[in-house]
Parts: C-alpha cells; structure tokens; sequence
C-alpha cells in the first residue's frame, strides 16, 4: 500500500530522505500476528507514518537534511518516536526538511528540494516541507514536524493539509535537534482535524527528560470534536490582514469568517496592536539560540568531520565551514552578532522585551475571545527559486505565524479553500493547553 505509493510518486515529490522499508514491513508483519492472536491493540496500531529529520530514531539515519549530519545515527529515539512505537504507528521513514529546520521552503535542504503535489513546480513550503507533502500526496496517513516559527502551519497551508503547533511544552522536545529551544515545538500533520487530534493523543504528554514538558492532567482530544461551538467567541486581529496579503486570500478568509457566524459562533474584529515588532523579535531570539545550539557541531563528536586539518582549530573551521549551508551559516552570524557583548542590550535584549508586549497582547485577546482567527499565511505556495535569493522575502512568508511561538500559545491550520487550483490555510490560535478548543472549531468548519 504505502510503500508502493511513496516508491511510486516520491521520485517526483522527493518528500522522504530514507524510506524505512525493512522495519516497516517487519513492524507491520507484527501488528497482523497480534490480530490474529486477538491482542488488543494500540490506538495508532498499524497506522503507517514518518517522521521529520530532525527527530531522532534509533538506529535510523538523522541528518535534519545537513551534510553535518549526513552520517549521524542516534543512539536512542526521540520521546515522540518512542511514544508511537508505543501506540503502534508504523514508521515508513524520515522527511525533507530545510536544514536544522531554518527556512520556509524546503529549499534549504542540504540534499533536494521537495515539490508541491498541488503543482510540482512550486514549493511546498517549509521547514517541514517533507512532512506535509507526504500527507499531501497519500504517501503516509500522518507524520510529525516541528515549528519554531512556523514550519508546521505554513507548509500545511500550502499544501491543503492540517497541522498544529501545540502549546509549548505540552509534547516532550527530547530528541528533537534543536533549532530555538524556547521556541521549537513537535506537532501532527494529518488529513483531517479528527486524524490530529487522534495522534496529538499519542504524542502529548510530561516527560522526565525535557525540563520544559508541563505535567497535566492530559485531555482525550478526540472528545473536543463534536462538541457545540454556539457562541464560540472568535476574535479576527486585523494586523494579520495587513500588507503583503493576497486579496484572493483575503476572500477565502472573509468566507470562512461566515461560516463561522452561520454555526452560531460570534466573531469581532479585534486588534494585536504589537504584532509588527513579531518578525524582528523572532529573527533575533531564534537565531541568538540557533547560534549556541549549533556550537556542538565541531566534528569532535559527531556528524561529519573535514578529512585534513592541519591544528584543532582549523578542524572546527572546515568541518563548519563544510558541514553547514548558507543559511545555517548567516544564522548562527545573525544570532552571534546579536549576542556579543556591546550589542546584547540593542538587540537580544530589546527583542525579549518586545516578545513580552506580544504575549500581552494576546492574554488581553484571550479575555475577550475564545479563538483567533487569521490567514496562515499572505499568499499560496510560491514557485521553486522565486524567494529563495532573497532571505528577507523568504521570512516574509512567516508573518501570521512567528508571533504564535513567541506567546507560546497552541494554533492549528487548516483548509480553507482554494485560490487558483491552489490551497489557502486558515489559522485558529487559541490560549495556552486549549488544544481542544481549536480542535472543536476546526471540526465543526470542516
Ligand atoms: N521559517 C521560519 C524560520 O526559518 C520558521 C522555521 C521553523 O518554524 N522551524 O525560522
């Protein structure tokens, strides 16, 4: 089934960097014998999926698309790897990504490019640009990305499918490469919200080994689904309909917007009045933490190392120098910059402050409202090299969805209709750990 398919549209997609095929079979091959043995089985047994590179599986090559990586093989899996072992997905491989998950087109990949199974000359969007075109084109039932700014919701959106960017430390980052630790978060890309909610089940949860993980009580998502959303208040922050933005998307919005209102829920317009100082915030704390997360590539302990240094320190120079794309390297500039000394206080300082106005924001926005809706993103998928000269109209594409991660707070997005045979995303942000609010209304739109 799955695996025929990936075998036969992959070569055009490129959505999986290693195809798991042997395991696969053997773990499917167990699933059929605890049938018919009558076992009881897991709540995602049999359930074929795969798993962005950037999360870590024993055993099974994780290059978080980097030649740094290229040759990596983790000695133990990711909390989430090892939490749908235990339900009983079935793991098909592992995805394309942009690399160490910086980027918003796939393109950044280390080894190729993913295409858009909407149109195979545009990008799928990124960084989880693999993760979601595999769901997209039916080579896997679902698969889990990361988000740091991002990279779950806006290639979602490109590509027609549904993904969530959990509130942060609700699903445990162990194993997973960090990119920006504060603000990184592993979420599902599935079909379908009822799918989501299904594997956010499996995969949320404390764990002992991330400090961050929060202990609660952990809610059946599945039972959000169906309940009522009359009277559901749904705030619209104009900011996000701002500049840059497509007047066709706009229409797609404006449309869910009464839908919404014809099932009963009470939408307002609302305001984010800080929401312009999001992107530069983010620029300067993600790559101020992308900077120190990326100093242990040195070759001394992993990963790839230059064959013919002449001292130690031309051996971390040219394995850095090597291992690393482009825009790994501008990063970890921008983010070093941004943390020396002389420059802290302008810079990383100044973005803290400012990344504390937007949480405000939104605790004011959550007081009033329910749920927040915008576009994921300004415009559909754009065509393969049109941004990607340019990293400025590149981060561009982020815009609705950078600020989420700064608050931390959990937002879904999903189908919203079409511009031009091309997907449009809708993005419900909700307050912290309301997981099952933007679930229920995501449910009821579809
Ligand atoms: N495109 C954003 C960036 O490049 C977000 C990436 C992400 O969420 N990992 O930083």
């Amino acid at each position: 089934g799955f695996l025929a398919r990936i075998e036969s549209v992959d070569p055009e997609i490129k959505a999986f960097i290693t195809v798991t095929k042997k395991t696969a079979l053997e773990q499917a091959k167990a699933v059929d014998e605890k049938l018919a043995r009558g076992e009881k089985l897991g709540a995602l047994e049999g359930i074929p999926m795969a798993l962005k590179d950037n999360l870590c599986t024993e055993g099974i090559r994780t290059t978080c698309s980097s030649k740094i990586l290229d040759n990596f093989i983790p000695p133990y899996n990711a909390t989430v790897t090892d939490k749908l072992k235990d339900a009983g997905a079935v793991l098909l491989g592992k995805l394309n990504m942009d690399e160490f998950a910086m980027g918003s087109s796939t393109e950044n990949s280390g080894f190729f490019a993913t295409r858009n199974p909407w149109d195979l000359e545009r990008v799928p969007g990124g960084s989880s640009g693999g993760s979601v075109a595999a769901v997209a084109a039916d080579q896997a039932v679902f698969t889990l990305g990361s988000d740091t700014g991002g990279s779950i919701r806006q290639p979602a959106a490109f590509c027609g499918v549904v993904g969530l960017k959990p509130t942060y430390g609700l699903v445990s980052r162990y194993g997973l490469i960090a990119y920006a630790s504060s603000l990184d978060q592993i979420g599902p890309v599935t079909k379908t919200v009822a799918d989501n909610a299904w594997v956010l089940n499996a995969i949320a949860g404390h764990d002992a080994k991330d400090s961050t993980s929060v202990s609660l009580a952990k809610p059946d998502y599945t039972r959000s689904l169906t309940e009522d959303i009359r009277g559901l208040r749904i705030g619209v922050p104009q900011e996000y309909f701002g500049q840059g933005m497509d007047p066709q998307v706009e229409t797609v919005l404006r449309e869910a917007i009464r839908t919404y209102e014809s099932l009963g829920a009470i939408v307002e317009e609302c305001s984010l009045p800080h929401t312009e100082y999001a992107m530069p915030a983010y620029y300067l704390i993600a790559t101020a933490e992308a900077s120190s997360n990326l100093a242990r590539y040195d070759g001394v302990r992993y990963g790839h190392r230059t064959e013919s240094p002449e001292d130690i320190l031309s051996m971390f120079c040219k394995t850095r120098a090597e291992g690393f794309g482009s825009e790994v390297k501008r990063r970890i500039m921008l983010g070093t910059y941004a943390l020396s000394a002389g420059y802290y206080d302008a810079y990383y300082l100044k973005a803290q402050k400012a990344r504390t106005l937007i949480v405000r924001d939104f605790d004011q926005a959550f007081e009033k409202y329910d749920v927040l809706l915008s576009p994921t993103t300004p415009t559909t998928a754009f065509r393969i090299g049109e941004k990607s000269s340019d990293p400025l109209t590149m981060y561009l594409s982020d815009v609705c969805t950078v600020p989420i991660n700064l608050a931390g707070i959990p937002a879904l997005s999903m189908p919203a209709g079409f511009v031009d045979g091309l997907p449009v995303g809708m993005q419900l942000m909700g307050k912290h750990f309301a997981e099952g609010t933007l679930y229920k209304a995501g449910y009821a739109f579809e």
